[in-house]
């Protein structure tokens, strides 16, 4: 038994010490173009391990969590004052006010560049109002792009400002709403916008969208900050800025919303 053993021991470290190396990589394969690596490069630095969330939806290990349904400390109103939307069960909802839209948006205390966003929302079930006027929320991507937020059930609006369109430029690829008091995910991938040091775009941003898990802007170029019947043109910022949930006057709900900051990736 025991002769069984150091054999069964001995043929493995037989295996174990011939097993090829190659398995982890090679050095005698082509470089890749930029001249650092070679194909299967064993040297090359290997991605950091992240624990997925249970689902799609729920927070990876490495995101900052900005909301899950308990305080709204990550955020403040555009002006600096506490957030004051309203807080409950678990989701924060725009609160009625009298007077103009807008007033009331708000923004995240912490600065991101590029980026990937999980946001969920859901539009009011009692339905009221038509077009932009129906659920008009946004999440403002540092505080310049709008990946417009609007109840696009059954409701007929400008094809550049429906659910899911980067606003006043491209309409999604798709309508891929529920119907409202649903709740429904956003998951967007960002990358800022470069300027050179006299404010010229070197490289635009671009962003994509999953409406409800489907693709609904594929690594679109935004053409600029998006406004009102306005071309987009860009104005040169940080590289890192607040992104804000906007406030148009109707009564949306947030929830499970996190981010992960993205590095550039290396080449
Ligand atoms: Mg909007």
């Amino acid at each position: 038994m025991m002769r069984l053993s150091l054999m069964t021991l001995g043929i493995s470290l037989l295996f174990a010490t011939q097993a090829p190396a190659g398995d982890l990589g090679f050095t005698d394969t082509p470089m890749l173009p930029g001249g650092k690596w070679h194909v299967h490069d064993p040297a090359r630095p290997h991605p950091p391990l992240v624990t997925p969330g249970k689902t799609a939806s729920e927070a990876p290990s490495d995101a900052i969590i900005l909301f899950n349904g308990t305080s709204l400390d990550a955020f403040t109103t555009i002006d600096g004052k506490p957030a004051d939307w309203t807080l409950a069960d678990g989701s924060m909802t725009v609160p009625h006010r009298d007077g103009p839209h807008g007033d009331g948006s708000l923004t995240t205390k912490d600065a991101f560049g590029d980026m990937q966003l999980h946001i969920e929302f859901r539009e009011p079930a009692a339905v009221s109002g038509t077009s932009q006027n129906r659920g008009n929320s946004g999440v403002i991507i540092m505080g310049q792009y709008e990946v417009q937020v609007l109840d696009s059930y059954d409701n007929l609006t400008y094809a550049d400002g429906q659910a899911s369109a980067v606003y006043a430029w491209k309409p999604p690829l798709v309508n891929a709403s529920r119907k409202p008091g649903d709740w429904q995910t956003y998951d967007i991938i960002f990358e800022r916008p470069h300027f050179d040091s006299a404010g010229k775009v070197i490289r635009p941003a671009y962003v994509t969208v999953l409406h409800n898990g489907v693709l609904t802007q594929n690594h679109q170029e935004i053409l600029g900050k998006t406004d009102w019947k306005t071309l987009a043109t860009y104005h040169p910022h940080a590289n890192a800025l607040p992104f804000t949930l906007q406030d148009h006057g109707s009564a949306v709900s947030y929830r499970n919303i996190w981010v992960r900051k993205l590095a550039a990736q290396e080449e």
